[in-house]
């Protein structure tokens, strides 16, 4: 019998990856309408240390394979060890975030326990008719919302994007167990070697990692535009966001799109400049801690999830910020001169 939700945490180098915690987030939620517990798996060696967090942040049971063959991603052995533990618990859901380790490692577990998966799901929820797993993702060229049902197979498997949840506040309170998993030695015998992490760079805005993400839309009418949000972008040090519109408009480039069919952000701060707060583009920004949007229509549905609101042309407030931030920038410039100066003599 297939029963509870289980999530694959992540580490790095032997510390706990946040993305583990949005997906106790996730998988917290589907637990609870199932009324049903939720456990998060971690692979690694020396991790035993993460389990009470794990537990504080959502989890009832964590299980803990420890090995020092599993410091480091190797995907056979982690497919291998995922599949056993997988068979053993017999979760009938079981989620990853749609990371390098998570889409590398999900289509092989979930070839080997002969299910389904959802790759890079945006929505998930329950059909309480049936108590099946709701998989949201992009279809078509991101022009359709396709929602997936595995109704024969279990369990019933999908990754989810990063960013797209907020993590739960740590519960100091909540009780939960932790079961470590021992094997035998030969499951843990490897032909592959770990011998360095490389990053793409070739795909890298660093909006995704960005503290302040910089945003424009359609309102900013043209290519000469939109060069103001890159400006306002470098003078704070943010990445620089964009609308599908603003992108399909040639303005930018799309690894810079936020949003369904773009990437999933939650800055500290995102700043929304003449774009509408279409449903997809907030399905993208709206975990970002602090949301401050400008636009000239009072009634725009970006109102509705920021923070902070100017309601104005963006073509007036705009370079006045950007003036604003030069002058106090060159204003700190000077300063910083003057007392190296002050420092030679
Ligand atoms: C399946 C699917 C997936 C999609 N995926 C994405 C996605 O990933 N990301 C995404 O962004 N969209 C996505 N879209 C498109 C989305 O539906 C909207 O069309 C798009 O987000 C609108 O972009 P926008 O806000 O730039 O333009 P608009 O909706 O046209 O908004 C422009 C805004 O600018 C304001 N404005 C105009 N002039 C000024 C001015 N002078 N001063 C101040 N404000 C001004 C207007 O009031 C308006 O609110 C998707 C659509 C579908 C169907």
């Amino acid at each position: 019998m297939y029963k509870g939700v289980m999530v694959i945490g992540e580490q790095r180098g032997g510390k706990l990856h946040p993305v583990t915690y949005e997906l106790l987030a996730r998988g917290r939620v589907l637990a609870d309408k199932l009324s049903e517990e939720l456990s998060c798996v971690i692979l690694g060696y020396g991790m035993e240390q993460f389990a009470e967090e794990i537990i504080q942040r959502g989890a009832d049971i964590v299980y803990i394979v420890d090995n020092p063959t599993l410091k480091n991603f190797l995907p056979l052995l982690y497919t291998r060890v995922l599949t056993k533990l997988t068979q053993e618990v017999k979760p009938g859901i079981v989620l990853a975030a749609a990371t390098t380790q998570g889409r590398t490692i999900m289509p092989l577990v979930a070839a080997k326990l002969d299910t389904g998966l959802t790759a890079d799901c945006t929505e998930l929820d329950i059909d309480l008719k049936d108590k099946s797993l709701l998989q949201t993702r992009p279809a078509i060229g991101g022009n359709v919302m396709a929602t997936i049902k595995t109704p024969v197979s279990r369990p019933q498997m999908a990754t989810v994007r990063p960013k797209s949840t907020k993590p739960l506040p740590v519960n100091k309170g909540k009780e939960g167990k932790v079961i470590l998993k021992d094997y035998e030695t030969n499951l843990f015998s490897t032909c592959e070697e770990f011998l360095g992490f490389i990053k793409d760079t070739t795909q890298d805005v660093n909006v995704q990692d960005a503290d302040i993400v910089v945003s424009g839309g359609k309102g900013l009418k043209t290519r000469d535009g939109f060069c103001m949000i890159e400006d306002l972008a470098s003078l704070i040090n943010a990445a620089v966001g964009a609308t599908r519109d603003a992108v399909d408009l040639g303005w930018i480039e799309y690894p810079h799109q936020i949003g369904l069919s773009g990437k999933t952000v939650s800055p500290k701060l995102y700043i929304a400049i003449g774009l509408s707060g279409s449903v997809q583009h907030l399905a993208g920004m709206q975990t970002s801690e602090t949301i401050v949007a400008i636009n000239k229509d009072k009634d725009a549905q970006i109102f509705k999830v920021a923070d902070y609101g100017i309601v104005g042309d963006l073509f007036e407030i705009v370079p006045e910020l950007i003036e604003k931030l030069k002058n106090k920038k060159e204003g700190k410039d000077s300063l910083q001169k003057r007392s190296e100066i002050y420092d030679k003599v």
